[in-house]
């Protein structure tokens, strides 16, 4: 039960994560299309517990930040953090490119086995219409949620002196 509470929060922590964070649109302007092929392994040899799967990413409004929690319900504060190679891979154009990760957290006080294996492919655009169009629309949002994140100033002619 514990445990299950700590995994609810850990993918809080990771959605308010990657709300906070730069969005790839704007780090990777000329990005189209991504999708990550995701295998974590338990660290046995024989692979018995394998999981893969396809994630899809929207770049349209997906955050720079490609973290992924750890399968295994016994790890503490497990996950991996893909962000930086993946930015770096798309920053160079890469097409297709792969990488693994093995799992920060621990289980059973010793560090988890687990590990990650990933396969990147994307698509970019050419030329610069569509990111001539995107870029600026971007851009106002960003303005707009500034402007409100900041708390209004002062306001005069406060009422709780007229009380009496
Ligand atoms: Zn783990």
């Amino acid at each position: 039960m514990r445990r299950n509470r700590e995994a609810v929060i850990r993918a809080a922590e990771r959605r308010s994560r990657e709300d906070a964070a730069a969005r790839l649109r704007d780090e990777v302007p000329e990005l189209r299309s991504l999708s990550l092929q995701i295998e974590e392994r338990d660290g046995s040899d024989d692979g018995a517990e394998r999981e893969c799967y396809v994630r899809l990413v929207v770049v349209e409004r997906a955050p720079a930040l490609f973290e992924l929690g750890c399968r295994d319900r016994r790890c503490q504060g497990g996950g991996y953090d893909l962000s930086a190679p993946v930015i770096a891979a798309l920053r160079r154009r890469q097409v297709r490119f792969d990488g693994r990760c093995s799992c920060r957290g621990r289980r059973d006080g010793r560090p988890c086995a687990h590990e990650l294996r990933y396969v990147a492919v994307a698509g970019y655009g050419t030329g610069g219409v569509v990111v001539a169009i995107g870029t600026p629309r971007a851009r106002a949002r960003r303005g707009a949620r500034q402007r409100w994140s900041s708390p209004p100033g002062p306001v005069g002619n406060a009422p709780e002196a007229s009380a009496s």
